[in-house]
């Protein structure tokens, strides 16, 4: 259960890695910045805007406070894995996250939401 939560979008001053995708958020750039405490454990979560938007959207999708990063992989992997890319991938499972194909999905939905 989820006692408190925080959460907000910060300009970079320093490079921080994404929790999700392992980029490297650079100065400057708008990340997210999640902070709380989870079954008694505090937690600091950073990620880069199109990860956060996929956290965001699985979230909305199952309505549950509670995730693991490889049920968003799985959950990705059947969105937006389609036949037509899937035989030239270069993602695996592990890595769906990375996608160029996923992450403009997650992009246009950031720009939608502003
Ligand atoms: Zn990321």
């Amino acid at each position: 259960m989820m006692d408190f939560y925080n959460q907000k979008h910060a300009k970079a001053r320093k490079s921080h890695k994404c929790e999700f995708c392992g980029k490297e958020i650079i100065p400057g750039e708008t990340y997210s910045y999640e902070s709380g405490k989870f079954d008694g454990d505090f937690f600091v979560r950073k990620l880069c805007e199109p990860c956060f938007t996929m956290l965001t959207e699985f979230i909305d999708y199952t309505g549950e406070d509670e995730f693991q990063w490889d049920w968003i992989q799985e959950w990705l992997h059947d969105e937006y894995c389609k036949d037509d890319c899937k035989d030239k991938c270069e993602y695996s499972f592990s890595k769906v996250q990375c996608c160029p194909i996923v992450r403009e999905k997650f992009k246009g939905l950031l720009e939608e939401g502003q």
